[in-house]
């Protein structure tokens, strides 16, 4: 029998405390304290070691967390294991009672889960949240809110959140997942008042472990695809499943071969910017086209009454609002796949690097390790460690909006010249 917290890679202690607070947080629940007075303690910076009503800090159950960790990480995936522990009749996250398949499901009345399709998540749709999650839990258990990248939250929005997160409704949980509690992640008003759990980059041997038992992968492609994917589990699995994602990883590694002047370091970048919006259009096009049908059919288009035409009038700012979220998703999951290709190559100079050390550590990408050895020869350890800088440069100056293809083009000259 495997449980709710089964498919969360290499992380045994995270799990350890989540087990702990779900216990704590079902000894809540029966001993019925709500009624009489707040039995949970609002994790706080200021006061560590006790709290009223004899409730420890750091083991009992608290109303908000952060669950923090390099991307693949599994940080959602902990998320929603929680959830489901909070949400299970026995308490435990048993993985077999209704609480615990409808949060895995994502059909659970009482869990909410806000996965930011955009570059942002907005004041709005954070204030509609709040609202909603102080209602009292159908289910009789708890409210729970996980919001996916809290790093993408918008200043008004993150506002909105704190002023619930420090007058929490009693049954309430909020579960944030964030990169890091960095500043520039989540703020440090909303860090002071939540418990942090800490994930790790799982550990090859974990991922290619979990890609054979709950996919059927055999064990020499889990174990390449596990070290190719560095510790992330999703990609790990797309890897070794999807052989377009393959193909998009081998051409990414191809680059370093391929520059051989000004004008194919161009062509590189170009290249590169290209295999990346093609592959986030393939990743939503779909989704577009479902949902600008669904709202067209609830608008009442192709209705041919009287009223018809008016309504789709009215419609058309709905329409244009879909298309502005559309088009911010889209943009997503361009930098999305783009930053992917960046950690790919990033991995390759990182392997030419080690080898130049001469560091006794397995390289990232074993199928192109020849050439990563030979780089090393070439560039030796200053010259690899310019070239990886270089690709972390192109990384960041994305992230801080420099425009893709500027910052592309600039990475590739960098990595022709050294
Ligand atoms: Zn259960």
């Amino acid at each position: 029998m495997s449980d709710v917290f089964a498919d969360l890679v290499g992380q045994d202690e995270a799990v350890v405390e989540l087990r702990r607070a779900a216990t704590a947080a079902a000894a809540v629940l029966r001993a019925g304290a709500f009624d009489r007075a707040p039995a949970l303690v609002t994790a706080s910076a200021a006061e560590p070691a006790s709290a009223p009503g004899g409730v420890d800090p750091s083991t009992g159950m608290t109303h908000a967390w952060i669950f923090t960790g390099p991307p693949g990480s599994g940080r959602s995936v902990a998320a929603r294991a929680f959830a489901a522990a909070l949400q299970c009749v026995h308490g435990t996250g048993c993985g077999e009672c209704p609480g615990c398949h409808t949060t895995m499901g994502g059909t659970h009345a009482d869990v909410r889960m806000v996965v930011p399709e955009g570059l942002s998540i907005g004041v709005g749709e954070m204030r509609a949240l709040v609202l909603r999650a102080a209602s009292t839990p159908s289910g009789g258990r708890w409210q729970v809110v996980i919001i996916e990248d809290a790093d993408r939250l918008t200043e008004a929005a993150g506002n909105a959140l704190l002023k619930a997160i420090e007058e929490p409704p009693p049954r309430t949980v909020f579960l944030l997942c964030a990169p890091s509690t960095h500043p520039d992640d989540i703020s440090v008003t909303i860090r002071s008042r939540c418990r942090v759990v800490p994930l790790r980059q799982p550990p090859a041997d974990a991922v290619a472990e979990v890609l054979v038992r709950r996919d059927g992968i055999t064990p020499d492609v889990a174990q390449w695809a596990a070290a190719a994917a560095q510790g992330h589990v999703g990609r790990a699995r797309r890897l070794a499943r999807d052989p377009e994602a393959r193909k998009r990883r081998e051409a990414v590694l191809a680059v370093p071969r391929r520059l051989t002047g000004v004008g194919a370091a161009f062509d590189a970048a170009s290249a590169l910017i290209e295999a990346a919006e093609a592959e986030a259009e393939a990743s939503v096009t779909e989704a577009d086209t479902t949902e600008r049908a669904a709202l067209e059919t609830a608008l009442g288009a192709g209705g041919t009454g009287r009223g018809a035409a008016g309504a789709m009038r009215g419609a058309a700012g709905q329409l244009k609002e879909l298309e502005k979220r559309q088009k911010s998703r889209a943009t997503r999951a361009q930098r999305d796949a783009l930053d992917r290709a960046l950690v790919d190559l990033a991995g390759f100079y990182r392997d030419a690097l080690t080898m130049a050390l001469r560091a006794p550590v397995a390289p990232v990408h074993t199928d192109t390790a020849a050439l990563a050895g030979a780089g090393a020869q070439k560039w030796d350890a200053e010259g690899s460690l310019r070239r990886l800088e270089a690709v972390l440069a192109c990384r960041a100056a994305i992230e801080a909006n420099v425009k893709p293809r500027i910052a592309v083009e600039a990475m590739m000259l960098a990595l022709w010249k050294g």
